[in-house]
C-alpha cells in the first residue's frame, strides 16, 4: 500500500496508573501487538525483583553510572520514585522517532508530565483508573513483591495521583483486561491516524490533483 511506504511522524504514548492497576500487561501487549511501537526501557537504581530482566524490564544500573548518565544529558527525563532513581534513555528515543516510529512509556506522572512538556505536540497522555483502591490493595498484596510499607506507600502515593485525572487525554478504566486493552489499542490507532502525523498525505494529495482524468 502507498500510504504505508510514506513517511509518518512518530508520537510518544506515556502510560501513567497506580502500582497494581495492570499498566504493565497493558503496554506490554500493546508493543507486542505493533511492530511500530517501541518501548522505552527506563534505567533505575532500584533492585529487580523476581522475574525481571536486564534490558527487558529496565537496564539496572547503580546510582554512581545514574550519575553519570544525568552528567552526560542521557535522560529526556528522569525522577525519583519511592527513594529509587529512574530514567528515560534520550538517544532510542530519539532514534525511533527518527525512522517514524512510535514510542511507549511506562512511567509516572512527573515523568509523563516532564516529557509532554518537551514534545507538546507528540505527546499522548493516558490514565488508567483501577476498579477501586480495594482491588488494587489486593492486587498489590497478591504479587508480593513489596512490603507492607511500601504498599501503604503505593496506595498513599496514587491517592494523590489519581486527582491529576483531568491533566490526561485519555481515562481508562482497568476493570476487565480486553476491555482496557481493547481501548488502549484503539487511542494508539487514532492517533497514529491524526492528520498532523502523516507527513505522507500533502505529497500524495499533489500527485493526486495532477491526474488527468
Ligand atoms: P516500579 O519500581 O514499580 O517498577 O516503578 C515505580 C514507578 O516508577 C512506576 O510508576 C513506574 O512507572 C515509574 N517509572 C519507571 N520508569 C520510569 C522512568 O524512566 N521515569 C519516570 N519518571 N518514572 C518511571
Amino acid at each position: 500500500m502507498l500510504s504505508e511506504k510514506l513517511p509518518t511522524r512518530g508520537l510518544l504514548m506515556m502510560v501513567v496508573a497506580p502500582s497494581g492497576v495492570g499498566k504493565t500487561s497493558l503496554t506490554r501487549r500493546l508493543v507486542a501487538d505493533h511492530s511500530d511501537l517501541l518501548l522505552s526501557i527506563s534505567a533505575t537504581t532500584r533492585d529487580p525483583r523476581p522475574g525481571e530482566h536486564e534490558g527487558r524490564d529496565y537496564h539496572f544500573v547503580d546510582r554512581a553510572e545514574f550519575d553519570a548518565m544525568i552528567d552526560d544529558n542521557a535522560f529526556l527525563e528522569w525522577a525519583e520514585v519511592y527513594g529509587n532513581r529512574y530514567g528515560s534513555p534520550r538517544k532510542p528515543i530519539m532514534d525511533a522517532l527518527e525512522r517514524g516510529e512510535s514510542v511507549l512509556f511506562d512511567i509516572d506522572y512527573q515523568g509523563a508530565m516532564s516529557i509532554h512538556d518537551q514534545a507538546p505536540e507528540d505527546s499522548v497522555l493516558v490514565y488508567i483508573l483501577p476498579p477501586s483502591l480495594a482491588e488494587m490493595s489486593r492486587r498489590l498484596h497478591a504479587r508480593s513483591q513489596d512490603s507492607e510499607a511500601v504498599i501503604a506507600q503505593r496506595i498513599a502515593r496514587s491517592k494523590d495521583e489519581v486527582e491529576q485525572w483531568k491533566t490526561f487525554d485519555y481515562v481508562l478504566l482497568n476493570e476487565d483486561f480486553d476491555k482496557a486493552y481493547s481501548d488502549l489499542a484503539h487511542i494508539y490507532h487514532a492517533e497514529r491516524m491524526k492528520r498532523a502525523r502523516n507527513l505522507w498525505i500533502a505529497p500524495f494529495v499533489d500527485e493526486l490533483l495532477k491526474e488527468d482524468v
